[in-house]
């Protein structure tokens, strides 16, 4: 523990995100926001340019805005950097936010390349994968949580940090100093299957497949009956369209597998996407649409058995 106060969080101002791909370039543009000296790791030579095409067109936006002055924007774009490996970054960042795909093995070893910088906190931003199973074969698992931010990460508020079996009080309470600098406001959760948001987010989506299989009601009513009458911002159907209906697919069956068959995904969830209607990405989901903005209802004739 002497160690941990010598080198807290908080020591070094540098945050490292692996990964530059959606998630990644919100979390860096975030964070540079906030003050960090950003190193974003991206493997990918064209995925690499365009986050930094991208990066620019949102720091453009906020100038336009009124949001940011040029000279802060200018200031803010050169607290971030770019590079192809984890290997030729100096050691002992404050963070290290890890970002890449859904798949266990890939994290896992990027994991343990970001945990050899000896970061004083190592995060994964995975919205399925347990932290437990993340955490297998990292030296120092008590520095190690999830770290999930949402998408688009500049708007959402909502920081869910997840305790894995093994991470220390210390990591969770530099977490959430962390959030507080990002300007997000975070929940902390255990480390079961679906975490809080996932678990809660698909049980509402996969009932509200089902009632579109029953004909209680046409998409659009029932989503308008949540936006309405709960208040929620965006209805169960227009959000699984816009987290892709291939993606909650994934996770319903993670979920059914850890808590059986109230998770079982609907036999047309099965078929939509099978047919390649996976929401807004494909132009077809339970809505049609057209560059990225709903435009009308979608056709499920033959679908809905
Ligand atoms: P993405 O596919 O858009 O980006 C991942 C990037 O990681 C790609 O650019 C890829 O080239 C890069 N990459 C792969 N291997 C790498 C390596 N070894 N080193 C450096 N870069 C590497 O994925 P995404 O949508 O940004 O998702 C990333 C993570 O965030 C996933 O775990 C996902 O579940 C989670 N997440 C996604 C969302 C979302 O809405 N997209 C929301 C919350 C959490």
């Amino acid at each position: 523990m002497t160690e941990w106060s010598e080198r807290g969080a908080g020591t070094s101002d540098r945050c490292v995100v692996v990964g530059a791909g959606t998630m990644g370039l919100g979390i860096a543009y975030v964070a540079a926001g906030a003050g960090h000296t950003v190193e974003l790791v991206e493997v990918d030579r064209d995925r690499g340019a365009a986050a930094v095409a991208r990066l620019g067109e949102l720091w453009d936006r906020a100038v336009g805005r009124g949001r940011l002055t040029a000279d802060e924007a200018a200031a803010t774009r050169a607290r971030l950097t770019v590079h192809a490996g984890l290997a030729a970054l100096a050691p002992e960042p404050a963070v290290v936010v890890e970002a890449v795909p859904e798949r266990p093995e890939l994290k896992r070893a990027v994991l343990r390349d970001a945990e050899a910088l000896r970061p004083a906190l190592l995060g994964s931003n995975t919205s399925s994968i347990s932290i437990g199973e993340l955490a297998e074969g990292l030296a120092r698992p008590e520095r190690f949580l999830g770290l999930h931010f949402f998408n688009p990460v500049w708007a959402m508020p909502l920081l869910e940090i997840v305790v894995g079996p093994a991470t220390a009080p210390e990591t969770t309470a530099a977490a959430v100093t962390l959030a507080g600098r990002l300007g997000k406001d975070p929940v902390v959760v255990r480390d079961l299957p679906g975490f809080a948001t996932s678990r809660l987010g698909v049980a509402l989506g996969l009932e509200a497949i089902r009632m579109v299989a029953d004909g209680v009601a046409d998409p659009a009513d029932i989503d308008k009956a949540m936006v309405l009458g709960y208040r929620h911002p965006v209805g169960p159907l227009e959000l699984t369209d816009l987290v892709g209906l291939d993606v909650r697919l994934d996770i319903a069956r993670t979920l059914r597998a850890a808590y059986g068959d109230r998770f079982a995904p609907p036999p047309l969830l099965e078929a939509m996407v099978a047919a390649g209607r996976l929401g807004r990405k494909s132009g077809q989901g339970f809505y049609h649409w057209v560059d990225g903005k709903r435009a009308g209802a979608a056709d499920l004739t033959g679908l809905a058995s």
